[in-house]
């Protein structure tokens, strides 16, 4: 492990001397939150269950990564990393779709050429943030300790070291959960029925499970690089993105039950070649590793979890996933929880008088807008695996590019709202960018627009329909 560098700086006054935060969990969350806080002076204290990704593989050899974009790299811009982290991304300018008989055409995020996502490293990027955190002298990071239960009243966590099976207890001024979708803490306000705790788990009926295309011999890239791959086959679709050693990190979103073949049937090493022959031939041409990675790797299920509230008083507070698990399909559950730390040191910018006034300003300001993504994300599972392939929907994409393209400043679609303007939050993006998606299909399917017609014409009958349908909304309640 590296030296500490005595960096401290403090970026406050209140509460910022000598409190003691407790931090569960240095996944992705975690680690930035970590050095966030310790940026701003406070004494933190990170527990984590796994050991040190730094020094022990603990991705089975898999190398997972995930679409990296403008929200999440406003967060790295706060703590000062944006030139490490962007030594980690490969970009991805837009989708790269395979049909069935390998052909393939993309289709750009935006058509704004210096919008793009980005294909980063899961455990580079959660290094980079834990060596940085670890810079801070008031920042300590514990690994193999392993949150069993939180005492949300006496602020207390009870741990047991995975190396030594001991139990032990800590004490903080403040903790704060960043450990996941299957988060301790939220099972802690859950089961100890203290006040009131709302919390919904929705599971999708598809799982995932992640396979790979290694590089060829030479480590170049056997398929197009600055692309997220998309297989759609309607009920169920593959995908791969790119990493920097020339492989792509391959997934396939498949019904655990439903379907000629589904992951429940899935069983023999030929109902898998069979499946992978028919749907992804030119897929299954990229990796001879199939069946090694099919039968070796985990299935794994998909969800979307609410609560509320995230915080018990000024004494424990819910962050990331933790908080607000989303489908992956938005690429923006990482993002989100990058973006909680923006939106949480912009609250403590305001105030760090009160723990308490912190969490709920925190909570009120943010939930709106993790709601929104979570609801998002369920529409692009829909949107990906099949309405890619949709002529209509090819249709108002390319309406969508042309916009972007000739009215850069005046227009921006549903997925850049979302993807690319991190200066509005997610509910804002949602509501515009779904009033502007009725606006076009209905105007599509209606003729009354056409790609041929003069473009300032279309986007003036887009902002006015998209204006008359926000309108509607607003009359019916919806915002
Ligand atoms: C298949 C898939 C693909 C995804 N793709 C994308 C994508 O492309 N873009 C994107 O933005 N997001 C993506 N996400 C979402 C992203 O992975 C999460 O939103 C992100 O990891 C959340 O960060 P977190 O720190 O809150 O949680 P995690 O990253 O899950 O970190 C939680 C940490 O807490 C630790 N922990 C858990 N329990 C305990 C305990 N009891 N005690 C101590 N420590 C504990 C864990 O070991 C872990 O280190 C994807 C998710 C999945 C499942």
């Amino acid at each position: 492990m590296k030296e500490k560098t005595k960096k401290t700086r403090s970026y406050g006054e209140g509460l910022e001397k000598g409190q003691n935060i407790l931090i569960i969990g240095a996944g992705l969350c975690g680690s930035l939150l970590a050095l966030r806080l310790g940026q701003r002076g406070y004494n933190v204290s990170v527990y984590e269950m796994r050991p040190d990704l730094r020094k022990v593989d603990i991705s089975g050899g898999r190398s997972i990564n995930l679409a990296f974009s403008d929200r999440g790299n406003k967060a790295i811009k706060l703590v000062g990393l944006e030139d490490k982290v962007k030594a980690l991304c490969i970009p991805m300018n837009g989708r790269m779709i395979h049909d069935k008989n390998g052909n393939t055409f993309q289709s750009n995020y935006s058509g704004r050429d210096y919008e793009y996502i980005n294909s980063i490293s899961r455990s580079e990027l959660n290094a980079l943030l834990l060596d940085e955190a670890e810079k801070h002298e008031n920042v300590n990071i514990f690994f193999n300790k392993k949150c069993k239960s939180v005492d949300f009243e006496n602020k207390t966590v009870l741990f047991s070291d995975n190396q030594t099976k001991k139990e032990f207890i800590k004490k903080a001024d403040v903790i704060i959960a960043t450990d996941g979708a299957g988060s301790t803490m939220r099972k802690s306000y859950y089961l100890g029925k203290k006040f009131l705790f709302s919390f919904s788990q929705a599971y999708l009926t598809h799982g995932y499970k992640e396979l790979s295309i290694l590089p060829k011999p030479n480590g170049d890239y056997k398929t197009h690089k600055n692309a997220l791959h998309i297989w759609p086959r309607g009920n169920f679709m593959l995908i791969a993105l790119p990493n920097l050693d020339g492989s792509f990190t391959v997934t396939l979103f498949l019904s655990y039950t439903d379907g000629l073949y589904n992951f429940d049937n899935l069983r023999t090493e030929d109902s898998v070649m069979e499946f992978f022959a028919k749907e992804f031939p030119d897929a299954l041409e990229l990796m001879p590793n199939l069946l090694q990675d099919f039968f070796e790797n985990p299935t794994a299920p998909l969800g979307t979890i609410k609560c509320s509230p995230w915080h018990y008083k000024g004494n424990t507070l819910l962050m990331g996933d933790a908080a607000h698990a989303i489908v992956p399909f938005y690429g923006q559950g990482m993002n989100a929880s990058f973006e909680d730390v923006v939106e949480f040191d912009s609250v403590l910018n305001q105030n760090s008088e009160n723990w308490e006034a912190i969490f709920k300003t925190y909570e009120n300001r943010r939930k709106k807008d993790t709601d929104a993504i979570a609801d998002l994300a369920i529409d692009n599972f829909h949107e990906m695996k099949g309405h890619v392939n949709n002529a209509i929907f090819q249709e108002k994409r390319k309406l969508e590019m042309a916009l972007e393209k000739e009215f850069p400043n005046d227009y921006s679609s549903k997925y850049s709202l979302v993807t690319f303007n991190e200066n509005i939050g997610y509910r804002e993006a949602m509501l515009r960018g779904r009033a502007q998606d009725k606006a076009i299909l209905n105007m599509l399917s209606d003729k009354r627009i056409d790609l041929k017609n003069d473009s300032k014409n279309i986007l003036y009958k887009v902002k006015t329909e998209t204006e008359a349908i926000l309108k509607d909304d607003r009359i019916a309640g919806l915002k």
